[in-house]
């Protein structure tokens, strides 16, 4: 962890919010550290610290070393078990939901599968039934589960309420939020899975120490998330990130966004089990792409596959360094799974393409996340609108 708080940039922040999210990433601080740093008055500060210990967000530990007065100072740390929210990912299918408490550890978990024909306000209302009986069913007080944090496959309004455009799923302009608040009786936000998932990664996982993260996530389809200055980004009409559309190819395949030559058309779970089958590789048990890695090995066809597997990927990793910066480029979902060696030829892969004075700085690593990405993403855009506020 850095020593010093990550600068943030949303000036909507509060005093209070500035607070949690600085003992969040520094861990436990003496309220003299916390006015340092926060740049407030430690009178100001010793008043807000001592209302959130009586409200069981903050507690006091042991005293540390002694002050240049003589004085023990205390160290404060949050109560990780003060509140909860729920994380849900809706994906293409299937939804997966996570009682998670506010720094970032999943308690309960449940998951469910859906026919994509299922009409959407069916599967809303299915998972705010699967929503209540997860609190329902865990040791914690319900009192105590401030919100919901919905992760969904495709661009979001700026509200966080509907779904604008899940390209994989028949769904138009859906109100989730406004759907589901009345079933469970709490708030709900709505978020780009991907964009959350960058967002989880900088709170509470691997890309804590990092200014800006990309996140690119493999399932049904290609998709990609950002976070800059500390903040999750939104592109300018509809807040979209869609990598997955980039043209890898010229003369490429038919995508379903009418366009062809997507990277999509090479870089999903589909595709990637496609170019499997054609190898007469057996992936039933396991990840398609790791099964293509092994046999390039000694199978020239399956060199030839991952040759242009790598070639996509890097084409759109390179125009995301070009344009964005990133620091760090976590990759997720069925890309998390393969070797080391995977990795080191799409870095260096992506560095031939970067412009010179980026290629220093280009890191490309597997996400800490796991296939629970979504899940701890919506867990985290719900922590960031109703506690770290
Ligand atoms: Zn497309």
């Amino acid at each position: 962890m850095s020593n010093e708080a990550p600068a943030r940039t949303d000036e909507t922040r509060t005093q209070r919010g500035d607070v949690l999210a600085l003992l969040r990433d520094a861990g436990p601080l003496p309220r003299i550290e916390i006015a340092r740093r926060t740049g407030v008055s430690p009178t100001t500060i010793t008043r807000t610290v001592n209302q959130l210990i009586d409200e069981n967000v903050l507690v006091e530990g042991n005293p540390v070393s002694p002050s240049k007065l003589g004085r023990p100072a205390t160290e404060v740390s949050i109560n990780a078990e003060s509140y909860y929210v729920v994380g849900v990912q809706i994906g293409i299918g299937s939804v997966q939901l996570g009682l998670v408490d506010v720094l970032g550890s999943t308690h309960d978990q449940h998951a469910f599968a859906y026919d994509i024909a299922t009409p959407v306000h069916e599967v809303i209302t299915t998972t705010a039934e699967a929503v209540s009986t997860l609190i329902e069913a865990s040791q914690i007080d319900s009192r105590l589960v401030i919100g919901v944090g919905i992760a969904v496959p495709g661009p979001v309004d700026a509200a966080g309420r509907r779904i604008l455009l899940p390209i994989n799923l028949d769904w138009r302009d859906v109100p989730v939020a406004d759907i589901m608040e009345p079933l469970i009786g709490l708030p709900v936000r709505v978020d780009h899975n991907v964009r959350s998932m960058a967002l989880a990664e900088h709170r509470f996982g691997v890309a804590q120490d990092c200014e800006s993260v990309a996140f690119v996530y493999l399932r049904t389809g290609l998709g990609a998330g950002l976070v800059v200055h500390g903040q999750p980004f939104s592109g300018g009409v509809h807040g979209a990130i869609e990598l997955g559309h980039l043209q890898g190819v010229a003369d490429g395949a038919s995508c379903i966004c009418g366009s062809t030559g997507c990277l999509e058309t090479v870089l999903s779970e589909r595709a990637l089990r496609e170019q499997a089958t054609a190898l007469g590789l057996d992936e039933s048990d396991g990840n398609p792409l790791t099964a293509m890695w092994h046999a390039a090995e000694t199978d020239k066809s399956a060199r030839e596959a991952i040759d242009r597997i790598v070639a996509m990927l890097s084409h759109g990793l390179a125009a995301f360094v070009n344009l964005l910066n990133p620091e760090l480029i976590l990759l997720g979902g069925a890309l998390a799974a393969v070797p080391d060696a995977f990795f080191e030829r799409v870095t260096a892969t992506t560095n031939r393409a970067v412009f010179p004075l980026l290629r220093p700085s280009v890191r490309i690593e597997p996400s800490s996340l796991g296939m629970d990405a979504g899940v701890l993403g919506g867990a985290t855009s719900a922590l960031e609108r109703y506690f770290y506020v």
